[in-house]
């Protein structure tokens, strides 16, 4: 095994973060999760009910239906994720990617983290052209493992250290477009978090939509609010080429 490593890591969610809510990717997952839980039986309205509830209540309405239903995790990733048109929706962004071939990999190791299964995360990167960028690795929620932990839940974290060998956790970076995500990174310890926070724009979240918040929150909590990426370069410059 490898000696824990001595550089930063970089930890970024992907959806949602790496594209912009404006895509419509999450309406086009929330009404495939809808859909999944039609074929359950549930009515319109049963089925928009349990899909929050379980969002709300497990951080996945994945786990609810995992739990109470009964269901095949790799089935539901297939018929939502996969089915999305992702091709339609997002595309490669050069300011992105020239904003990641601007981190010094030298001083830091990039990691995209996720919450949805390997193969829509590796799509995903592949669509916006930026799986080279990724040189850690991936956290993704393995679907296979009966009681697979997930955002915001401590255990997701923890994991997420382990596989990237991080030890300090001032060296720790990570940005996600989900504040309760970023509230448990920082409640663990994480050195600088970031949430990315496209106030004002709609998107839809447990089935249910919502506006995104404002930033009123800016600095509170060791928390940095940013609305667009390119805001990294002020609030990390240490992991960019300078
Ligand atoms: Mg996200």
């Amino acid at each position: 095994m490898s000696a824990p490593t001595e550089k930063k890591t970089i930890f970024l969610d992907i959806d949602n973060t790496l594209y912009s809510t404006n895509s419509g990717v999450s309406r086009h997952m929330g009404q495939k999760i809808h859909d999944y839980f039609l074929t359950l039986g549930l009515g319109e309205e049963e089925a928009s009910e349990l899909h929050h509830k379980y969002y709300t209540q497990y951080g996945l309405a994945l786990r609810g239906l995992i739990l109470h239903h009964n269901i095949d995790p790799v089935d539901f990733d297939k018929k939502c994720d996969g089915a999305l048109p992702l091709e339609d929706l997002i595309s490669p962004n050069p300011g992105l990617r020239k904003l990641l071939q601007d981190i010094d990999r030298t001083k830091a190791t990039v990691w995209a983290l996720t919450n949805a299964y390997r193969p829509h995360a590796e799509r995903v990167l592949r669509i916006l052209n930026i799986d080279d960028q990724i040189d850690g690795g991936l956290i993704f929620c393995d679907y296979q493992k009966p009681n697979f932990a997930c955002k915001p839940d401590a255990q997701y974290y923890h994991d997420a250290l382990a596989k990237a060998q991080v030890t300090d956790l001032s060296k720790c970076y990570f940005v996600d477009d989900s504040r309760i995500n970023v509230d448990a990174a920082r409640a663990l310890g994480w050195g600088h978090v970031a949430h990315f926070c496209e106030a004002g724009l709609v998107h839809v979240e447990g089935g249910k939509v919502k506006e995104i918040g404002s930033r009123q929150v800016n600095g509170q909590d060791g928390v940095d609010v940013i609305a667009d990426l390119e805001e990294l370069r002020q609030i990390w410059p240490e992991v960019f080429i300078s």
